[in-house]
């Protein structure tokens, strides 16, 4: 249903959800919620056998076909986000996990795509593979019709109908449903601003949940309680996403400009190579409260501790495990350059998965950035900024109100 963008280390995204494999080298999860629509499908289609049109069905039979059909329609479902997993990873995008729910399923990315274009064919990537889904299925209750068999015919409509629904309801043009990404990829190819694309697809997320939320009382107060609360439910889910990417571009409106060095703490904290843990614990981590460390060999930096790493080593072994035992070797450091744009370097950090960097210029540590230090600055960039739009309001009422 949704391509997700993966901002935070995340754990589990929804929680309670299993892991069923990995295709393609995408992990697939399933979320608990499915077994409801697993079981509420089966016994709607199962139902739809009446005894009148079909005799010569058991009821057995009858669930038999209901559980197959709803299974392939969930295997639809995951067709249709592999059709946005798989265009992603052609274009260079990294795909985290798909991971299937009651609404659907998400395909988790773990980077932006670079370019409008890009952007546009990863979202239309899954309408398009359901789309191919209903044709196929369609051509195939024909033939079952052409073969006089209704007890095939029966569910082949049924998931062609299905699928058909299921790449329209996607189309809807509100983030983050894929027709809301494609709304955001034309509005990002034509005004060639970003975060414009970010603010109409926030927006078209707002009125698209909006609507959502007002079918959904709608039906509530027709006592078709269920149906509102599905409503409700997938309102939520598109007012909540959207919300995210409303505040992930006024960010970036904020940090346009900021370079790391602006962010960093120019105070790096060195340890030398032979040190052992647990003098650095006594005296560096306890004694002056520091947790991140460029290990160095006569003043050539040669690793990274953390607090992680430290605690990686068991406890008894502090005495004679040496910081360059613990380290991560500096050729696999993550390090990012003080001219870096802050939102990129964030992005890096978000990509690797780490939550503190050194920075360095010509092979020399200048500064340590951690995720805190971006928020911290972010913050401060949030408060002078409102600070200042209540003055200029201040400022343009004061007149007319004489
Ligand atoms: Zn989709």
């Amino acid at each position: 249903m949704a391509v997700r963008l993966v901002s935070e280390r995340e754990r589990d995204p929804v929680g309670a959800s299993f892991r069923l494999g990995a295709i393609r080298g995408i992990p697939v999860f399933l979320h608990w919620s499915l077994a409801i629509i697993f079981l509420l499908l089966t016994w709607s289609i199962a139902s739809g056998f009446s005894p009148e049109v079909f005799p010569e069905i058991s009821p057995g039979a009858q669930w038999l076909i209901g559980a197959t059909t709803a299974a392939l329609y969930i295997a639809s479902i995951l067709a249709h986000e592999f059709g946005h997993a798989i265009v992603a990873q052609r274009l260079g995008v990294q795909v985290r996990r798909i991971t299937l729910l009651v609404f659907g399923g998400v395909a988790e990315l773990a980077s932006e795509s670079e370019t409008a274009r890009a952007e546009l064919r990863i979202a239309a990537a899954g309408p398009a593979v359901s789309f191919a889904l209903a044709l196929a299925f369609l051509v195939g209750s024909l033939l079952a019709t052409a073969a006089d068999q209704p007890l095939l015919q029966a569910p082949l409509t049924y998931l062609a109908i299905a699928n058909l629904l299921l790449g329209v309801f996607n189309l809807i043009p509100g983030y983050p449903l894929d027709g809301g990404r494609i709304l955001r990829a034309i509005v990002w190819q034509r005004s060639g601003s970003k975060e414009r694309a970010d603010e109409r697809a926030a927006q078209s997320g707002q009125v698209i949940g909006f609507i959502f939320f007002s079918i959904a009382v709608f039906l509530v107060l027709q006592g078709q309680l269920l149906s509102g609360l599905w409503l409700l439910a997938i309102g939520w889910f598109i007012q909540n996403n959207s919300g995210l990417i409303g505040a992930q571009s006024g960010m970036n409106a904020l940090l346009r400009g900021v370079t790391t060095s602006q962010a960093m703490d120019d105070h790096v904290q060195m340890v030398p190579g032979r040190q052992m843990l647990r003098q650095i614990v006594d005296e560096r981590v306890l004694g002056m409260g520091e947790r991140f460390f460029v290990v160095t060999d006569e003043g050539t930096p040669r690793g990274i501790l953390s607090l992680t790493d430290i605690v990686r080593t068991p406890r008894e072994r502090w005495d004679w495990v040496a910081a360059s035992q613990a380290m991560v070797p500096w050729s696999r450091v993550v390090a990012v350059h003080p001219a870096m744009p802050l939102t990129e370097a964030l992005q890096l950090m978000t990509e690797r998965e780490v939550s503190q960097v050194p920075v360095v210029h010509e092979g020399r540590p200048v500064g340590v950035l951690s995720r805190e230090m971006i928020i911290n600055n972010l913050r401060l960039r949030a408060e002078l900024k409102s600070g200042v739009d209540r003055a200029t309001q201040q400022r343009q009422r004061a007149p007319t109100s004489r």
